[in-house]
């Protein structure tokens, strides 16, 4: 009997595959079948182009062949580590039940024949969900982030849930790409048409976003009555918190992976940067893209996963807290400071396992054996490290805070060194991870199977000797079990009625058989293989609810370890470079002596060259440097050697320098002249002017800000008018510390004027019409370019460089003779004064309009008015 689906041309398992593919919406659907997870349709298409593999057709669908892909599902990792790089999301549509139960299901419903085995999605495989070993980096956080609104504040929560940190917090609107680019997430859900949702974000049903829904699905999660515990939230955090646990419900299908108590994060907590900044610093990432040439390379001596991972997030958000910066840093300078005991720690934690990522697999209900067993190694590591730290006096506060996370888990770590073998296999499928002696039923078990192997091993000789067939065999198959197997031409024997062998199997040149014996041995091996490994089953549950019952301790223990591994790490970069330990305090000065760029210099030394240190000092007097010189004489460098260390400072870590005294920043910013930024569809000079407007509306005097040639994007005249007004702005109205470097050596003229602006060059010496960079900080204005002396320098042709020559010569003339292009300059009023004289304008018409009493005015009387203004407005054509 065929179904009305059938009638209509559609087989029942399209009519089930086309239920899931609804159900699998924009994600593609990986639907199982037998020992592969095949793609149809458009899926198969997206699917072979990215991994490159056979597109084939299947079957027919309205008329059309159906076209379709597969991966084996042994190597299905590999293959969704690629889809989900290229960005994909993969929905995983498993058999739910096995062909039998199938085969019964259809017989109790009265259906003879077809046996669909029923499919369910079980997962869906995205970017921020991952918890596998083979598709996440090891040295990297991944983030999933949900940000929403509530009355005009946004809401964002973050999680990484493979170690299971959550964090949320509050901020207005305009600061929402600052705080997703700190965030660094690899995935972003938003309500649905949500007018902010940034490009790419995974939009979700608005009503997933509520702060009561997030309440209650927060107290959920952590089993409690109320989140004080916790900290405080707001609604925002609160509505953001619950999109993020509603989309972890939906892509686990109803199970939640490991997810730690939220922590409540303060909107001044962390060293403000914005994406511009970050990405002009190259925190994370080179601006060629990737870890090689970024800072966090240069830095990251941590010998684990988990370490570097900590160090990132540390560069990501250093602190605005002088307490914990010093704590952080008494932490590295004890480390620095006794060289022997640094070696052990690293030595002790570069042999430990990812302990926060296996846990966020068990907890995940996706842990092997192994990450029980890795589990068990990485505690117990902790507590040998916890028990050499505990003999030593004077600990720093930090570390003493440590110190009972660095122990504890005796009883855990106890039974699961017990109960699991030594290296227990990543599947449990085959059983073995139990070891012998923790469970008598299991052993006995064990034995019986083996004197059952022992058994048939003997039955071979026995089986030999009676037939004479001394090229008999006892083989074993998974289709047919245990068998005889002697060559056809011996056969013969064993076909006798009475012989005591059955025929089971002829192959090619061979014959296969069973006797009773064998048959009572090979049941005894099967029955007890599958009573041990049920035993085994029902521990691994056990030891599984044991971790999952001690998760936030074994976080703890995890975050710890990593804390432990990230000041170790940086005392080892410190000593290495010979860095030093900077102080961070109150007050607005930023006296650096001796710094240098980290990735410059390591640069350098590849090349076998030497970095030349410089000094900077900034206080309120002196706050404003301006700072000429040729084109690759260093500006650029020094501009982000100063940013740098006073982030690594704020990050907790020792810097490049001889010393360092940093009056602790509250904004950093860094921005790069005309720096191209066609992927967001801007023009360059548009960028440089938006990410300047930021500068000017947000820096305060604690900030401290780098401008690398601001203006250069335009003419002449409109750059240096633009450099010129923003650095009075910044002098008048910020107030903040800042270097501006620039090539408008008319700037030099601001000195006379800005009192706490000061004229600073790097040094470059011609000798023998060859041009010298020195790289050297020198005091006063610049004498002159170089420009054309650097383009000799980078190959331009000799007939263009003395055409440049000449026309050089006769602008310099022009300029000579008309005063220069910053004549005039001199009569311009100062920035506060203009900006006085605008106000007092703007008071006196404002005075005169509220005196106007517009309803006795005749028409007439209005525009002769309005004429007067525009005549004041000096407007007038
Ligand atoms: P431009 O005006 O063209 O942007 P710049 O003055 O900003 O140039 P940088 O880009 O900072 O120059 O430096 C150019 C190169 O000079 C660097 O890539 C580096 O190789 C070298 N350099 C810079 N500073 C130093 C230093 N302090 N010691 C040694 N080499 C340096």
């Amino acid at each position: 009997m065929s179904t009305a689906s059938e009638k209509a041309g559609v087989t029942p398992m399209m009519a089930q595959y086309l239920v899931l593919r609804e159900a699998a919406g924009d994600c593609l659907l990986f639907y199982r079948m037998g020992d592969f997870f095949e793609l149809f349709f458009e899926d198969a298409q997206i699917a072979s182009q990215v991994l490159d593999i056979a597109l084939t057709t299947r079957g027919e669908h309205g008329g059309q062949p159906i076209p379709m892909c597969g991966v084996p599902v042994h190597a299905a990792e590999g293959y969704l580590a690629r889809l989900i790089k290229a960005g994909c999301r993969v929905a995983i549509a498993e058999q739910t039940e096995t062909p039998a139960q199938a085969k019964e299901r259809a017989r109790k419903e009265g259906r003879a024949s077809k046996a669909l085995v029923a499919r369910d999605i079980v997962r869906f495989v995205t970017a921020g969900t991952l918890t596998e070993e083979s598709l996440l980096e090891p040295r990297r956080a991944n983030v999933l982030a949900a940000a929403c609104e509530v009355r005009g504040v946004l809401g964002i929560a973050a999680c990484d849930i493979s170690t299971g940190r959550m964090e949320l917090e509050e901020c207005p609107p305009d600061r929402l790409g600052a705080a997703l680019a700190r965030l660094g997430a690899s995935e972003l859900v938003v309500p649905e048409g949500w007018e902010l949702a940034p490009d790419g974000a995974i939009s979700r049903g608005g009503h997933e976003f509520s702060s009561d829904g997030g309440d209650e699905r927060l107290k959920f999660v952590h089993g409690v009555a109320t989140l004080d515990g916790f900290g405080t939230f707001t609604r925002a955090m609160l509505a953001a918190a619950g999109g993020l646990i509603a989309y972890l419900d939906h892509v686990g299908r109803g199970k939640l992976p490991l997810l730690l108590p939220p922590v409540a994060r303060a909107g001044d907590a962390a060293l403000a940067m914005d994406e511009a900044t970050r990405a002009s610093l190259e925190i994370l990432e080179s601006s060629q893209g990737g870890r090689k040439g970024s800072l966090v390379e240069a830095i990251d001596r941590c010998v684990t996963g988990a370490g570097a991972r900590q160090l990132a997030e540390d560069l990501s958000a250093p602190l605005t807290d002088r307490l914990a910066i010093a704590e952080r840093l008494a932490l590295v300078e004890w480390l620095h400071d006794d060289p022997l005991l640094r070696e052990d720690m690293r030595a002790a934690l570069r042999a430990l396992p990812d302990v926060g990522r296996a846990l966020g697999r068990v907890v995940a209900g996706r842990g092997s054996p192994r990450d029980l067993g890795q589990l068990r190694d990485g505690l117990s590591g902790a507590r040998r490290i916890g028990e050499r730290l505990a003999q030593m006096d004077g600990l720093p506060v930090l570390l003493d805070r440590l110190m009972p996370d660095l122990g504890g888990h005796a009883a855990l770590v106890d039974h699961f060194a017990q109960a699991l073998v030594e290296s227990p296999p990543t599947e449990r499928g085959q059983g073995g991870y139990i070891a012998s002696g923790y469970d008598a039923g299991l052993d006995e078990l064990r034995v019986t199977s083996g004197n059952a192997r022992r058994a048939i091993a003997a039955l071979e000789a026995k089986y030999r000797e009676q037939t004479g067939v001394t090229a008999l065999k006892i083989k074993h198959n998974n289709v047919l079990g245990y068998f005889i197997e002697v060559p056809q031409r011996h056969a013969d024997k064993l076909l006798e009625p009475d012989s005591g062998f059955s025929h089971r199997q002829t192959m090619a040149g061979a014959m296969r058989f069973n006797a009773l014996a064998l048959h009572e041995e090979a049941s005894r091996i099967t029955e007890a293989g599958a009573h041990a490994l049920a035993a085994e089953e029902a521990h691994f549950e056990e030891l599984v609810a044991e971790a999952v019952a001690a998760r936030h301790a074994i976080a703890r223990t995890a975050a710890a370890l990593a804390r432990l591994d990230v000041a170790a790490g940086q005392a080892e970069r410190a000593a290495e470079g010979g860095w030093t330990r900077p102080e961070v305090v109150e007050g607005l000065s930023l006296e650096i002596e001796g710094g240098r760029h980290p990735v410059v210099e390591a640069a350098l030394k590849v090349q076998g060259e030497r970095f030349v240190a410089n000094d900077c000092r900034l206080a309120s007097h002196d706050r404003l440097w301006l700072i000429g010189g040729p084109n690759m004489g260093g500006k650029s460098t020094f501009l982000r050697q100063n940013a740098l260390i006073v982030l690594l400072a704020q990050a907790g870590g020792f810097v490049p320098a001889k010393s360092a005294r940093i009056g602790m920043v509250d904004r950093l910013f860094s921005r790069v002249g005309a720096s191209d930024n066609l992927a967001r569809g801007r023009s360059t000079f548009m960028v440089e002017m938006v990410e300047t407007a930021a500068i000017l509306s947000q820096a305060t005097d604690r900030s401290f800000v780098i401008l690398d040639e601001v203006g250069r994007g335009t003419s002449t005249y409109d750059g240096l008018a633009l450099a010129w007004a923003v650095a009075e702005a910044v002098h008048e109205t910020n107030r903040c510390r800042c270097l501006f470097a620039t090539h408008y050596h008319e700037m030099a003229r601001l000195g006379e004027t800005c009192e706490a602006l000061s004229l600073h060059h790097v040094r470059a010496r011609e000798w023998k019409g060859e041009l010298v960079l020195l790289h050297e900080l020198a005091e006063g204005p610049a004498d002159r370019s170089y420009g054309l002396a650097v383009a000799r320098l980078a190959g331009v042709p000799p007939k263009v460089i003395s055409r440049a020559k000449s026309v050089l010569e006769k602008l310099e003339k022009g300029r000579a003779e008309t005063g220069g292009l910053a004549a005039g300059l001199g009569d311009l009023p100062l920035f506060a004064a203009a900006q006085e004289a605008q106000e007092e304008q703007c008071d006196v018409l404002r005075d005169k309009l509220r005196d106007m009493d517009i309803d006795a005015l005749s028409p007439r009387d209005a525009l002769e008015i309005l004429y007067d203004l525009k005549r004041e407005a000096g407007t007038e054509s």
